[in-house]
């Protein structure tokens, strides 16, 4: 797999203390898949595969990535709440719409006659794409993301997107079917577009593209409702963030933003540590959080914490519980119990490794904490689609 080039640029910061001492601030930023870098190298192992390191010791907080956006678009089912040009969610059904294909709605006309341009090359497709609600919203809204992926402006991200690894497919005969026609639905959308390749996609091309939007999505959701689960409203690709990979404990969050998120440190990261987002809710226990991301993600995690935990001293109670009962000992029985019961006076809840520190430093909930942080005040928060 070709390596995209990355560049050097040079970024300056004017400081002015309080006592009006003025200071200038140059740091190395490293320009690649449509991202820049900040503090961070690209490495390569057999085990990891490409990663970003820390170049320096990071405090929380600090910036690495910003991260910009291939393809950004809401969820079918939000679709007439949420403006497809600003993205903003509207407390009930927006009235300004495009007539022709019933699949974009916005805010008002400013926002219409914005998204004009880029509407265009993609309304003859929207109409025909929307005969694929009945092979399920999932698949809808992957081709859908995947038709403004294909329409996007060639640029280092679309190229990096285009290398990113891609998993086998795993359908009974029955959905291989409908996959099929699905497929042959999407190339007939394809067909309306203008400046799309005029080569036919085959199925195996269309199945690669769905599988690494799929494993590298981010979805959008309306801040504080990710604690309540809330769906998504919208979601998007950031060929940039794909360089990060999985940790249980990781030290980094994406924060809010739409058109390009920030890959935030949410703990001090000493020079030359990896750097690590999450892709699902790592606050479940080893067994659920290995299973998820072995289902949808297509690797066992080795990361610290899901090594910690699997020593039986600091396993967690729900990998007890997840365990065959007849494998359990007496021993392991007892413990179950009285974890069960110190766990029911502390009112916590499932999930929470005995320890093992993984949230950072300050013992806060990292997943959160970005979000609170957010510092482009957006109306969304991004989190890594599970
Ligand atoms: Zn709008
Ligand atoms: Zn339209
Ligand atoms: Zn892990």
């Amino acid at each position: 797999m070709a390596l995209p080039r990355g560049s050097l640029a040079l970024s300056a910061r004017l400081h002015v203390a309080h006592d009006g001492h003025v200071s200038l601030a140059l740091s190395p930023s490293l320009l690649l898949g449509g991202g820049r870098w900040t503090h961070a190298r690209l490495a390569t192992d057999a085990q990891r595969g490409r990663h970003m390191l820390s170049s320096a010791f990071l405090p929380a907080g600090t910036i690495v990535c910003e991260a910009a956006a291939l393809a950004l678009c809401p969820l079918e089912e939000w679709r007439k709440r949420v403006c497809a040009s600003c993205l903003a969610v509207a407390p009930s059904r927006l009235s300004n719409g495009c007539h022709s294909c019933e699949s974009c709605f916005y805010c008002d006309g400013a926002c219409a006659a914005a998204h004009a341009p880029s509407h265009a090359r993609a309304c003859a497709a929207l109409r025909r794409l929307g005969a694929l609600r009945k092979y399920g919203k999932d698949l809808q809204a992957m081709l859908r993301l995947l038709l403004d992926v294909l329409l996007a402006a060639p640029h280092e991200g679309k190229e990096m997107f285009f290398a990113l690894e891609h998993h086998p497919p795993r359908r009974d005969r029955k959905a291989e079917a409908e996959w099929r026609r699905a497929c042959a639905l999407f190339r007939h959308a394809l067909e309306a577009c203008e400046g799309v390749e005029a080569r036919g996609f085959s199925d195996e091309e269309i199945h690669a593209l769905v599988s690494r939007l799929d494993s590298n999505c981010f979805g959008c959701y309306i801040e504080d409702s990710r604690r309540e689960g809330a769906p998504p409203f919208a979601h998007g690709c950031y060929p940039a963030a794909s360089l990060f990979n999985h940790s249980c404990a990781p030290n980094c969050t994406a924060s809010t933003g739409l058109e390009r998120i920030h890959i935030i440190t949410h703990a001090d990261v000493q020079c030359g540590e990896e750097l690590t987002i999450a892709y699902i809710d790592v606050q479940r226990p080893r067994a659920a959080r290995q299973a998820e991301l072995r289902l949808m993600y297509h690797f066992v995690c080795a990361c610290h914490r899901c090594a910690a935990e699997a020593i039986p001293a600091a396993r967690e109670k729900c990998s007890y519980a997840s365990a065959p009962r007849k494998q359990r000992t007496r021993r392991e029985q007892k413990e179950l119990r009285s974890q069960r019961r110190a766990a029911a006076q502390e009112g916590r809840g499932d999930g929470v490794a005995s320890g093992v520190d993984w949230r950072g430093e300050e013992g806060g909930d990292g997943t959160v904490r970005a979000e609170e942080e957010g510092g482009e005040g957006g109306s969304a928060a991004l989190w890594r689609r599970a």
